[in-house]
């Protein structure tokens, strides 16, 4: 089940919040009850957005540069059939 994260433009109030794909999505501030309760974009997503700069950029300072450009774990499966 995807979590998504979520903010409340009225008071502040973040949190993350497991949801269905399926639910409809949270309107409502769990702390001050304001209807301006909606999803962020998180930092994999804005990531998953860009051109793969930017997470090839932040995978040399935390991991292996020699990591496939998928992502991965454990080699690439993009290049079994190569
Ligand atoms: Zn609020």
């Amino acid at each position: 089940m995807p979590i998504y994260a979520y903010k409340c433009s009225a008071c502040g109030h973040a949190e993350d919040e497991m949801q269905k794909v399926s639910d409809a999505p949270l309107t409502k501030g769990p702390k001050c009850g304001a209807e301006a309760y909606g999803k962020q974009l998180t930092a994999a997503g804005f990531a998953l957005k860009g051109n793969g700069y930017y997470v090839t950029d932040f995978k040399n300072g935390q991991a292996k540069p020699e990591a496939p450009s998928c992502g991965a774990a454990g080699g690439c499966p993009c290049a079994t059939s190569n």
